[in-house]
Formats: structure tokens, sequence, C-alpha cells
């Protein structure tokens, strides 16, 4: 008879492996189960976040970035640095051993909280029940007073682009490129596609995107996101909105992609090509059959505002569920549903998660937009500020991009902040926080900002929402 356990976890991301460190922090007997296996062929911990996601893919941005400033911004510094060149073996090496040191990291932290590790694919049996399938076919039943899904989610495929080993990719063969394509397609012009194309793009790739929808980041304030096109098309990037992909052929060592646009049929050949149109929850396998548990219309575990599904004792966190599929929405959730299974009080704002674009400068909300507190019906007051006037933007030869703050105009309350800048994804956590304790324009326009910091044009834009702004001319009058 195998263990009992509080909580099986089913699902080491980031959803997964922090609401298993936190079970067994409130003295919950936990195990967490885990198949995805790495690169050396054991089993891996971080799920998509630390393998394929998150941090290999700012290793990548953090290495390009150096690369574009050593060679093109450092002369107006006065640095002399004439024959920089770029080792891509040498950049995805660096990215690997992060990713193994971070992964390695999760099973020490197993430890040090004992939480027990299940090496295989989990699946719920019952309502108390978990069936583990090992690498070698062999099975084994736990029981369990409670159990946390945290399957995740994988790329979408799409008919038009099905993928080739290599040549047709998605995220996860786009960090493995181990030479830079001449010509890039990238499919989708969403944050993925953003970031990897903005990785490619300043290693020497002609990078073009062919994005369907006729709004570039729809999600973001619609200033940011025109003035961030803008940026991002300087330097390189070929947004073509509009556009829809109707098929993808490899010839030889070329893709030739033909899609439509406003001008008709179109026909493009690229040595690669990236599709990043999405993601879709994985619960492929994680329930067996005659297991009711409840999925939406898009195929996401259903779930309340507390990651209950419909069978008693079994929750759902991250990627699987509604809501913004980020690595810090899923620890949150993991960490909400182990407080409420230790028998604690927990509920999260899905109305203050921050989201941060990394390209170079970084694009950061939190809240809503000016469009959509239009749409609502809520009457805002809005004030902005460029970082082309602040001293320290100037000083660190970033002088691009707008912080925006959108505040309720009769209470005042901090509605939204959007930001295009060096270090926005840093900054937001200001709006994030300010929102979190219902704060005011006000409330920021008050506090004492160090000088000089990138964060003081947020204080700037708060200054500004009611004609206040002390380095810029005010657009409207004061109060
Ligand atoms: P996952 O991280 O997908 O983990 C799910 C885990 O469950 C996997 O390890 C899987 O093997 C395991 N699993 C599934 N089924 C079973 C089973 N039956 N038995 C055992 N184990 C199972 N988000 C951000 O917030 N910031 C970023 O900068 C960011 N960058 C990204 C870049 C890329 C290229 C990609 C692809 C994603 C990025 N994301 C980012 C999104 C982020 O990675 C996900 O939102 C996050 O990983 C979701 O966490 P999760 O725990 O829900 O699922
Ligand atoms: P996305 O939803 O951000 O973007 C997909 C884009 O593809 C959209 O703009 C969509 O209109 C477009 N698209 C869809 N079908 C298309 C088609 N047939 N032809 C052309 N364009 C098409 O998805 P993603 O970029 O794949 O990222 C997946 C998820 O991963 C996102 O939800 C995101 O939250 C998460 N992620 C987050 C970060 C981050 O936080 N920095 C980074 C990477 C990924």
């Amino acid at each position: 008879m195998a263990d009992k356990f509080d909580v099986i976890v089913i699902g080491a991301g980031p959803g997964g492996y922090v609401a298993a460190i936190r079970a067994a922090q409130l003295g919950l007997k936990t195990a967490c189960v885990e198949k995805w296996v790495g690169k050396e062929g054991n089993v891996v911990h971080g799920g998509t976040c630390l393998n394929v996601g998150c941090i290999p893919s700012k290793a990548l941005l953090e290495a390009s970035h150096k690369f574009v400033e050593a060679k093109h911004d450092f002369d107006e510094l006065g640095i002399q640095a004439p024959d920089v060149s770029m080792d891509v073996t040498k950049m995805m090496s660096h990215k690997d051993k992060i990713v193994k040191n971070l992964t390695g990291g999760i099973s020490g932290l197993f430890k040090a909280n004992g939480v027990t590790s299940i090496e295989g694919a989990g699946k719920v049996a019952s309502g108390k029940q978990v069936e583990v399938t090992g690498h070698d076919g062999k099975t084994t039943m736990y029981d369990a007073d409670n159990i946390i899904i945290a399957a995740g989610s994988v790329p979408i495929e799409i008919p038009p682009t099905p993928l080739v080993e290599g040549m047709v990719v998605d995220s996860t063969g786009a960090l493995e490129f181990q030479e830079t394509p001449k010509r890039l397609g990238v499919i989708g012009a969403g944050i993925i596609g953003l970031e990897l194309g903005s990785v490619w793009n300043r290693l020497g790739s002609e990078v073009t995107m062919l994005e369907a929808m006729d709004d570039f980041l729809p999600m973001v304030d619609a200033s940011i996101a025109k003035e961030t096109q803008k940026i991002l098309k300087k330097q390189g990037l070929d947004i073509k909105l509009n556009a829809r992909v109707t098929s993808s052929e490899v010839k030889g060592d070329e893709v030739v992609v033909k899609y439509t646009d406003a001008n008709g049929e179109q026909e493009t050949t690229f040595d690669k090509l990236i599709v990043c149109v999405g993601r879709r929850p994985y619960t492929k396998g994680v329930i067996a059959d005659g297991v009711s548990i409840e999925l939406d219309e898009r195929g996401f575990i259903f779930v309340d505002d507390q990651c209950r599904t419909n069978l008693p004792g079994v929750y759902a966190v991250g990627d699987c569920v509604r809501g913004p599929m980020l690595a810090h929405k899923a620890s949150e959730e993991g960490i909400m549903v182990a407080d409420i299974i230790a028998g604690h009080k927990a509920e999260m704002n899905y109305d203050t998660i921050p989201n941060v674009v990394y390209t170079f400068p970084e694009v950061a909300w939190v809240g809503i937009t000016e469009q959509e507190a239009k749409a609502k019906g809520i009457d805002v007051k809005v004030g902005a500020f460029p970082f082309a006037a602040s001293g320290r933007a100037m000083a660190n030869n970033a002088t691009e991009g707008t912080a925006k703050v959108i505040a309720d105009a009769e209470t005042d309350r901090i509605l939204g902040m959007h930001i295009v800048g060096q270090h926005a994804g840093e900054m937001i956590a200001q709006g994030v926080i300010a929102m979190e304790f219902g704060s005011s324009a006000e409330d920021l326009a008050l506090t004492c900002y160090a000088h000089p910091t990138m964060s003081e044009a947020v204080h700037e834009a708060a200054l500004a929402v009611d004609g206040h702004a002390i380095h810029m001319a005010n657009r409207k009058k004061r109060k």
C-alpha cells in the first residue's frame, strides 16, 4: 500500500511546485508528481516556466540586448568595442546552465520543505486517489485528502503551419536555434512572438511577423501599444497586422509561407518559422475516464474564484484554468489553494495581476486601459510622462517610452498603470501595490521618490493626473 498524503499536487511548474512547498510549510503531508524529462534524461521540476518559458527566454533576451548595446550603443557613451560578435552556442550554454541550476533548485526546495517528489504521470483516479504511471510503465495508486491539478499548458498548433523539426517550430524550438537565421518568420505578434522575434532580430535576423488581428497588443492601453509598435518597428521588426496565414511548406532549406492581407494573397520565404499563436490548457491523461471533473467550453478545467473544481477536495491552478497564462498568477493560485486546504482564509485579487513583455524597452501594465474604462462607462482622468523628459533615462541612454496612470475621475483611485520604458517590468510593481492598497493618484503624487530613478516617471505621471507634473508642461489645468 502506497503512502497516504494530505495533499498530492499533479505538475511541478510554478503553480504546482509553489502549492506543494506552501502546503508542506503549513504542516500538510504533501507530494508532488512530475513527468517532465529534461535534456539529460532525468525528471525535472519547474514546468514550462523554468524549462522552456520565462527563464530561458529571458536569458536569451538579456544576452541579445547586451549584444545590441555593445554593438550599437556603446560608442555614444565613449566605449570602444569595435569587434563585438555573438557566439550563439555559448549563449545557449549559458541559458541551459541557468535552467539546470533552477530546476535542480526546486528539487532542493522540495527536500528542504519535506515535499515528497514522485516521478511519473499523475492521474486523478477519484476525488481521493491519484494513480501514477512511472517511466517504466509501472502504476502506483496514492491516497490523498486533497488533490491539486497544476498540469499547465502547451503551444497551440494550427493546420496551415504544421511543425517541421528545426524549420517550423514552436516557442520551445525557437529557444534552441544553434545559429541566427537570416530570414525569420513569426506567426503571431503576441507576447512570445515579440520576445523571441526580438532575440533573433537583435542577433541579425530579418524578422517578419504575421499577425491575424488588426490591433497590436490589444490588451495594452492604445497609446502605449502604439508607441511600442513604433519603437519595435524602428528596431527592425516588420510587424504585418491583419495577415492571415493560409499555408507553409518546407522546400529544401527554406519555408514558403502564403498569407492573405488587405492587398490579397501574398507569398514569402523564410529560413525558419516560429509559430506562436497562443497556448492551450494541458489536461491530457490527467483525469481518469469516469471522473467527472468539468472542463469549460475552451477546455480549461472549470474552477470557482478559489480554484475549486466541481469535485470536492480537488483543486486546479495555473495555465490549465481560466485567467492569464502567467507564472506569477499560477504561483499565487497555488499559495491560495494550499492556504485554503490548511484551513486558512485566502483569496486572490485577479484585478491586480501585472503583465510584462520583455522587449526593449519593456512593456508593463496592470489594471484597466483608457479604452476599457470608456467601454465600461467609467469616467477617468489620465496622467502620462515621457521618459524623454527623465534625467535618469537620459543618463541611461534609454529615453524611449512613457509612463501612464489612469485614475477614477471622481474618487482619484488608481485603476490602471501602463508603461513602455527601460525597466518597466520592475516599475509596474508600484502600480500593483498602489492598486492593492486602494491608493489614489494623489497618494503616489505625495510619495517621495529617489532621484534620479526611472520610477520618477511614474511619480510625474501621477502628478500629471491633476495637472501638477513638475518636469514637463501640463496639458490640463491645475485644480
Ligand atoms: P507549467 O509551467 O506548464 O507546468 C505544468 C507541469 O505539469 C509541467 O511540468 C508538466 O510536465 C506537468 N504535468 C502535466 N501533466 C502531468 C501529469 N499528468 N503528471 C505529472 N506531471 C504533469 N510567464 C510569465 O509570467 N512571465 C514570463 O516571462 C513568461 N515567459 C514565457 C515564455 C515562454 C516562451 C513561454 C512558453 C511561456 C512563458 N510564460 C511566462 C508563461 C509561463 O511559463 C506559464 O504561465 C507558467 O509556466 C504556468 O505554470 P503552471 O504551473 O500552470 O504550468
Ligand atoms: P498570445 O495570445 O500572447 O499571442 C498570440 C498571437 O497570435 C495573438 O496576437 C493572436 O492574434 C495571434 N494569432 C492567433 N492565431 C493566428 C493565426 N492563425 N495567424 C496569425 N496570428 C495569429 O500567445 P503567445 O504569444 O503564444 O503566448 C502564450 C501565452 O504565454 C500568453 O498567454 C502569455 O501570457 C504567456 N507568455 C507570457 C510571457 C510574459 O509574461 N512575458 C512571455 C511569453 C508567454
